[in-house]
């Protein structure tokens, strides 16, 4: 149960974005992928998500190469830093679509909405609308759904970073421990330090499209 990245390099014509980057993220694992603006930190994630082909490298899960995988079918979660929830649908309906796509029959999938929602924070938010939700709760929302058809890696890009500072510190938290009591094993990028730190069992941290060094937080050498 793990994601294997090798050697893998994007490049926007004359930009190389991401360059020959190895990385693995083993079952359970929080790995953060932490890097100022540009660094390609997004591009990382996107190729792994396969919204992104790269230019050379494997992306693989459990020895098998996702090349010819698209999107939907790579069993990946994904949450991007606005949400984009689904204006038109209820809470329930934003968390229980991952759900329908499975076929979930109703009562099971009204039950895992209602344990989410607990997860996250919101119980009680079901018949909600979305576009009446603060910033914080539209994120724990998108945290819910992605979570909802219980993806075997689920995919964040800067899932604070549209919210203000003391509202992030408080979510990261949340976050590290919702993360953790799902089981979830994560790819998480931000270019916020204290965030990859409170998040993560293992900190990437990249410059100029390479991955400089990889460990725990405790071994990970704290730049300004
Ligand atoms: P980060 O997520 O670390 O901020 P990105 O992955 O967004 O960095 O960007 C890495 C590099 O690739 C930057 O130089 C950026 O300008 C470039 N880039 C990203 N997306 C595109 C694109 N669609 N077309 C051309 N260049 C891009
Ligand atoms: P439907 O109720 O027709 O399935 P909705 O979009 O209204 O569609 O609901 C989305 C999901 O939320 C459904 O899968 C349903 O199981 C669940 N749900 C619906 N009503 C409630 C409710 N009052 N409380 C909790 N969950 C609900």
């Amino acid at each position: 149960m793990s994601l294997e990245l090798n050697g893998i390099s994007v490049r926007y014509g004359a930009v190389a974005a991401v360059s020959e980057v190895g990385l693995t993220v083993g079952d359970g694992e929080v790995v953060a992928l932490l890097g100022p603006s540009g660094c390609g930190k997004s591009t990382l994630l996107r190729a792994v998500a396969g919204l992104e082909v790269p230019s050379a490298g494997v992306v693989s899960w459990d020895g098998v190469d996702l090349a010819g995988t698209p999107v939907h079918r790579r069993g990946f979660g994904l949450v991007f830093q606005d949400g984009q929830l689904f204006p038109h649908r209820d809470v329930a309906g934003n968390v229980a679509f991952g759900l329908r796509m499975q076929r979930v029959e109703r009562e099971a999938r009204r039950k895992r909405v209602d344990e989410l929602l607990e997860l996250v924070g919101l119980g009680g938010y079901q018949r909600r609308k979305v576009t009446e939700l603060s910033g914080g709760e539209q994120q724990r929302v998108a945290l819910a759904r992605a979570l909802a058809p219980r993806p075997r890696l689920l995919l964040l890009d800067e899932p604070l970073s549209a919210l203000d500072r003391a509202l992030r510190e408080s979510l990261a938290v949340d976050l590290a421990r919702v993360l953790r009591e799902a089981g979830a094993t994560a790819l998480v990028v931000t270019h916020d330090h204290d965030e990859a730190f409170t998040l993560a069992d293992r900190v990437a941290v990249m410059s100029a499209g390479r991955i400089r060094q990889v460990g725990p937080p405790a071994q990970v050498w704290r730049s300004p």
